[in-house]
Formats: C-alpha cells, structure tokens, sequence
C-alpha cells in the first residue's frame, strides 16, 4: 500500500472509532449512573451537583409545558435505563406518579423538606404552591437533596458530591442577596408582581412583593373570562406600571389586560423551563437573574 494511502487508511480507522465512541455516548452508555430528571431546571441544579461524575438528563425539553406533559414510549424506555429519577413534587408534575410507577428505578422528591406556601384561590385553594424553586433559598434544600441521593448512588464520590454541593449553595446564597437587594430597591408604589401563572410566591415573599395572577397553576382550564376580569381589576386599583408572562404559556391572555389597563407588557419571565443554550436563560441562575432584572425594569420603567 503506498505510504500515503496506509496513513489516510489509519486515520479513517481512528476517526470511526471515535464516532462509534461518540454515538455511543449520545446512548447514554458512556459508563456512569444515569440521573434522569422531570425538567431543565432540576437538570441544570443536578449537573452542578453531580459534577462529571454522573449523567444527567431532562425528561421534558427545553421550552415544554410541563405540568401537564404527556410522557412518551421514548421517555419510558428512557426512564427504564436510569439510575435514579429525581422529580419536584408537591404536584408539580400531574404526570409523575403513573409515569414512575411503570419503571423499577428509584425516585427522589427533591423537594422533600421545603415549606410550601399554598395556592390563595380558585380549584386549587389550601394546596401547596408546586414552584419552590423560585426560592434560591429552597433551592438549597433541593441540593441537600441531591448531595444526599447522589452520595447514595455512588457513595465513591460522596465527597466531591457535597464539595459540589457546598460550592453551589454558596453560589445560590449570592443569587438570593442580589434579587432580593434589587426588588426590595422598588418604590412602594410598584411593588405588585403580576403574572400569568401564579408561579412567583416564593419569589415574591422571599423580594417582600404582592402577587397577582391570571391562573393559579398551569392546567387545561386556565385564562377564564373571569380570572381575566379579576386580573384586570387588580391592575387598576393597584395602578400596576407592568405585568409579565412565562415562557412556556401563551401571552394572549396577558396582552388583553395589557390592552384593558394602563400597564405595559414588561416581558417574558421564566419558571416551568430554561430556555436553550443560546438563548437568556441556558441555567437555574441565570434564570433567576433574568427575571429579577426583568420584573425590576418593567416595574420602574
Ligand atoms: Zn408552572
């Protein structure tokens, strides 16, 4: 064989045996325990958490609605081959329970131990508000859960697990101080939090802010001329400057107070997802940041 020939012969060889070596990790067999969560948010928490020692995936994708998500064949098959599930709890995911019960892998409730705040109103009235997350103050007791569920799946890494941990509480704690410092900034006056869904009572206790919003949780019957009505009516007496939506719902609803009131459209929040790498929120803390500066600037603009 020409020499030439040989050398572009051995590199073809060695470029298929790291293709082979690539699609094989996009399997999810690249040898460490798979970490599957219900969605980005828990994800992105889990990797800072797991560091490389473990894989961690989203059941749902970017951008999904994912109360009332409808599992697939594919997210089964999936879940099957995991190590552990880690999902939020306090009815966040209406899908869960049916979903794990199908699969023998064990489930972690990341949530565990936080103190809920329940919904105010509506079908839901008395029953905990599902969106702890929106705490970076719970958010750390969702990562002692991780450090503790992890440690369990792989007690050889315990300790990088809880370093990771401690390392990413910090970082949680930092988060805290600078949206509370930036909200609690507001004047009186423009201190009412008006979303959508209502999402935001952790936030809004944790920044000192009154909530107001369209549909207590994401669910099929949601936007009712009357829960419109009733947005509209606080937006007026409250003289609300601007009011917000989330990423994973429509805006109609929101635009029509928009349209009815004197408030102005201050832009999309996120909660129930991150966005994609590329877009303004690819992690749990920027995510945070985001709507903090968001819902700062819309309300004193
Ligand atoms: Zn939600």
């Amino acid at each position: 064989m020409p020499k030439n020939l040989a050398k572009g012969a051995a590199a073809l060889a060695a470029a298929m045996v790291a293709l082979s070596g690539c699609s094989a990790a996009d399997d999810g067999d690249d040898g460490r325990p798979v970490v599957l969560t219900t969605f980005t948010v828990l994800a992105d928490m889990a990797e800072n958490v797991a560091g490389e020692h473990l894989r961690v995936e989203s059941i749902t994708k970017a951008g999904a609605e994912i109360h009332g998500y409808e599992p697939t064949p594919g997210d089964i098959r999936r879940a099957a081959d995991a190590d552990l599930i880690l999902d939020n709890g306090l009815n966040l995911e209406a899908w869960f329970a049916q979903f794990v019960e199908s699969v023998d892998v064990p489930h972690v409730v990341v949530s565990d131990g936080v103190d809920p705040i329940d919904i105010a109103g509506d079908a839901y009235a008395g029953t905990p508000n599902p969106h702890a997350w929106m705490s970076p103050l719970n958010a750390l007791v969702y990562v002692e859960n991780m450090v503790d569920a992890f440690s369990e799946l792989d007690p050889d890494h315990a300790d990088d697990y809880a370093a990771n941990g401690d390392a990413y509480a910090a970082e949680l704690q930092a988060v805290h101080d600078e949206l509370v410092g930036e909200l609690e900034a507001l004047p009186a006056t423009q201190r009412a939090l008006v979303t959508c869904e209502g999402a935001f009572s952790y936030l809004a206790r944790d920044a000192g802010l009154e909530e107001a919003y369209i549909w207590p949780v994401n669910a099929e019957q949601q936007a009712t001329p009357q829960q419109i009505a009733a947005a509209i009516e606080f937006v007026d007496t409250a003289s609300v400057p601007a009011v917000f939506c989330e990423s994973t719902v429509s805006d109609k609803p929101m635009q029509q107070v928009v349209d009815a009131t004197g408030a102005a459209y201050g832009g999309v929040l996120y909660v129930d997802s991150l966005s994609e790498a590329d877009g303004p929120v690819p992690t749990y803390l920027d995510l945070l940041r985001y709507d903090a500066e968001t819902i700062a600037a819309g309300l004193t603009s």
